[in-house]
């Protein structure tokens, strides 16, 4: 299997990129599938001590999938991110940037 961050980086880049083509406007069934391929991946991710992890963060209070939009969507999944950053001990990534960064581009 690949190593820990070869997989983490290969689905970061998935997710990010999911969040980035998800519909500013989502119907109530694609908000509701949403969530649970969230569920869905925090189970199946094939790293157990961080799906471990993924899966107790997103159980706590503000932390559940935040899904109405394409910018909370997105928004969420960079703060899900930050918090493995965070538990890893690196530097947080600056979620006014998330977009720049998976969707249209750096500007310079
Ligand atoms: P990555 O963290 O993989 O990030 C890739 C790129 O995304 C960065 O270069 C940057 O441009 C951008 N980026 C960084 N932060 C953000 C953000 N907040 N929002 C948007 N874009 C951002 N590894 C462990 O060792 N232990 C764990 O418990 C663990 N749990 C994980 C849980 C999940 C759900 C996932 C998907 C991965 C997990 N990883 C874990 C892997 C870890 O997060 C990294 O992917 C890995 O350490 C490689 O890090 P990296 O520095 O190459 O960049």
């Amino acid at each position: 299997p690949p190593d820990v961050e070869t997989l983490g980086r290969s689905s970061w880049t998935l997710l990010h990129s999911i969040t980035a083509q998800y519909p500013e406007n989502p119907s109530p069934t694609l908000q509701s599938e949403t969530r649970t391929f969230m569920n869905i991946f925090g189970k199946l991710y094939p790293c157990w001590f961080c799906a471990k992890d993924f899966q107790e963060w997103m159980k706590k209070d503000g932390n559940a999938p935040r899904v109405s939009s394409r910018e909370e969507f997105g928004r969420w999944m960079c703060e899900a991110h930050n918090a493995v950053n965070v538990k890893l001990g690196k530097k947080p990534f600056d979620c006014d940037k998330w977009e720049e960064r998976w969707r249209t581009g750096w500007k310079d």
